[in-house]
């Protein structure tokens, strides 16, 4: 019944996202009970999906990154330099394998921590992520969660006005897995090793093997052919514009690129949209899940959303009630070369549900939330506090258009209230979505969109046949 999937990408904001299956069933309200073995299993089987997938990548490219002199020297090397290059793989290889679980298992720790605060369930045992993260001399960088909401900023949020660690200080924010820190923990590299640029999260795990055994003096006459030192790029600094020059404004214009990646070419957002647009990588998340045929973007806003679906469904139908962020959207898909691929809507979601003929394959609803003051419930209650209905009567209208609906939430919603909003005996998927150590939103998926549905229960005729 229950599954899980993860996936990240390499580039800064880290991604990652972890989803689990629920089924609807009468007692769903009175708690949801994961079974006993849920964190091993789940845990394991995700561990391997992901290392199968993504291990070997990243053990080249931070191989590359480490020993940029590899594929140079590997060409004429000898038959002795190459087995030393194989043992140095192999050190390489157990030392980076071992660090990523460590990464991994804090990683799903706090994902475990978030499944159970939304499910309400204060019985279940948390496990201290913090002192994992301690362990991992990892720097979070928040001494006060609340004050530094959604700050998923990292190295590439503004590269053209401050380095990773200034933003670092100025800010007090988390960022990818280790970086700033392991670039203060570097020590003075022997000259063997290879000088370049690089802010890899643990560049010292390959230092401390440079002791000066004969195995490792083998190793730095590998090391020690011609190093190209490459040259670090000085760019201008940005400017930001005067509005958002204050301490509140000043954050979301640092994780600017991490909502738009092409945000310098002219991408427009109101004021507003500066709180609500969706992060480009979940929304491509987003998109690769619900790509098809037709899909409706019921409350498009800027068109963050919308224009990462044009990218994977062959025709968009983006809504919203406010002209002006409708203009905006317009604007910012064309940036993005997919203006041609949407129908942009001006109306209200609901009536547009109830008059239209149209039947799209997949619904999109990333309702408003009711402003920044939903990060401070500590359960967000999604018949409440949702805008402009409760999160039932918004489905029942979208059920109307399909029953394949994917909704964005609060990152502390009540899943069991998630889960409801399938039918008694249905089944939803509700995807956890991380930028850096930080979950910024849950995802619930409906209808044929649950991934790896359990098959209908088979009639007694099925099963004999
Ligand atoms: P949040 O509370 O998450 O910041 P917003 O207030 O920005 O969300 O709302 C998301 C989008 O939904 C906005 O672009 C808003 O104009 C739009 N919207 C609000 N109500 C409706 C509606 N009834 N129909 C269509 N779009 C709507």
């Amino acid at each position: 019944m229950n599954s899980h999937y993860l996936s990240t990408s390499r580039s800064n904001p880290q991604f990652y996202t972890f989803s689990q299956l629920f089924e609807h069933t009468e007692s769903t309200a009175n708690g949801v009970q994961l079974e006993s073995q849920w964190k091993d299993q789940t845990q394991q089987t995700a561990w391997i999906e992901f290392w199968q997938r993504e291990g070997h990548e990243l053990l080249e490219q931070k191989w590359h990154k480490h020993y940029p002199e590899y594929k140079q020297q590997i060409e004429e090397a000898t038959a002795a330099e190459r087995a030393t290059w194989e043992e140095l793989w192999q050190q390489h290889a157990s030392k980076q394998s071992e660090h990523f679980w460590h990464i991994f298992t804090c990683a799903f720790e706090n994902y475990e921590n978030d499944l159970f605060n939304g499910l309400g369930d204060v019985d279940q045992p948390l496990s201290n992520v913090n002192e994992h993260l301690a362990d991992l001399n990892i720097d979070q960088g928040v001494e006060n969660p609340e004050s530094c909401d959604e700050l998923y900023f990292s190295a590439n949020d503004d590269p053209y006005s401050l380095d990773e660690e200034q933003q670092l200080k100025l800010l007090g924010l988390p960022t990818s897995f280790g970086a700033p820190l392991a670039r203060k923990q570097r020590k003075p590299k022997p000259q063997s090793v290879s000088d370049s640029e690089s802010d890899s999260d643990n560049d010292s795990t390959l230092l401390i093997m440079s002791k000066d055994t004969d195995k490792d003096l083998a190793l730095h006459s590998v090391q020690s052919r011609s190093i190209k030192k490459k040259k670090r790029q000085k760019v201008p600094n940005g400017r930001i514009p005067e509005f958002m020059q204050n301490s509140t404004m000043l954050k979301y214009w640092f994780k600017r690129f991490s909502l738009f990646s092409r945000f310098d070419r002219g991408i427009l957002l109101d004021h507003e949209s500066w709180f609500s647009v969706t992060p480009e990588k979940i929304a491509k998340q987003t998109a690769l899940r619900l790509s098809g045929d037709i899909v409706v973007d019921a409350f498009c806003g800027c068109g963050g959303n919308a224009i990462q679906f044009a990218n994977t469904c062959e025709r968009v139908i983006a809504i919203d009630i406010d002209a002006n962020k409708l203009a905006m959207a317009k604007h910012n898909a064309t940036i993005y070369g997919v203006a041609h691929k949407i129908e942009f809507i001006h109306a209200d979601f609901m009536q547009f549900a109830n008059s239209t003929r149209l039947r799209p394959n997949v619904v999109f609803l990333s309702p408003p939330w009711g402003g920044p003051g939903y990060q401070k419930q500590a359960t967000f209650d999604i018949e409440q506090h949702l805008l402009p209905l409760g999160a039932t009567q918004l489905m029942q209208h979208a059920r109307r258009l399909s029953d394949n609906i994917g909704i964005f939430l609060p990152r502390s919603s009540n899943i069991k209230q998630v889960i409801a909003l399938s039918h008694v005996g249905g089944q939803c998927e509700v995807e956890h979505n991380y930028l850096d150590t930080r979950l910024v939103a849950i995802t619930a998926y409906y209808g044929s969109l649950v991934k790896n549905q359990q098959p209908e229960e088979k009639t007694n005729d099925e099963s004999t046949k």
